[in-house]
């Protein structure tokens, strides 16, 4: 296991440091989780450049040739899930779900229902919804988004790198790899992002 020194940085031959204090908001207390984003950009460079400007991000960058850039401090907090979730009970096992409160919720309009959904979700805590900006990591693999279903896929070395990291990110965390979250399956995004992704 490599270590994370007291600015919660990985300290590996295989980690380049490039900290964007502007994407991190604020502490991050505990990693209960970690979700795998694609960046749409062109390139590495491109997110890098991005990052110097605040607004989202993620606390790790992976390029397409496999090369992992650790981009904010894993005390902080990064916003990548978004500010809707949706129901793990509903998509998981709707027999964990309140059924009579969410039959309410599903009759309402789409706007509505989403709000309300991310408002009982918030009220749980993980692993019994899915993870938000203050108990996750974020992983960004660079990868273009091609049109409403889809994105390029996740490159070999990229899919390698990841399984490194996560099994770091297993070891000082106490994760197992169920704990690994796709970000469409987390809020409403472009079902293809992530989706060639591996990591076990
Ligand atoms: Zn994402």
């Amino acid at each position: 296991m490599s270590p994370i020194d007291k600015d919660g940085m990985l300290i590996d031959s295989r980690v380049l440091l490039r900290r964007s204090a502007s994407i991190e908001h604020g502490e991050l207390s505990g990693v209960r989780a970690i979700v795998v984003h694609q960046t749409d950009s062109s390139s590495a460079q491109a997110t890098l450049n991005g990052y110097q400007n605040g607004g989202n991000g993620a606390h790790f960058l992976i390029d397409k040739n496999g090369q992992i850039f650790q981009t904010a401090s894993l005390l902080k907090r990064c916003y990548h899930v978004g500010r809707l979730i949706k129901s793990k009970c509903l998509a998981i096992d709707k027999s964990k779900c309140d059924s009579a409160t969410m039959a309410k919720v599903l009759a309402m309009t789409w706007v509505k229902q989403i709000a309300e959904i991310d408002a009982l979700e918030r009220a749980k805590s993980y692993p019994d919804r899915y993870p938000v900006n203050s108990d996750s990591v974020g992983i960004e693999l660079v990868g273009q988004h091609i049109d409403d279903d889809n994105y390029e896929a996740v490159t070999a070395p990229q899919n390698t790198s990841l399984q490194w990291l996560a099994s770091e990110l297993y070891t000082h965390f106490s994760l197992k790899a169920r704990d690994v979250y796709r970000h469409p399956e987390v809020s409403y995004k472009n079902p293809g992002e992530a989706s060639t992704a591996r990591w076990q």
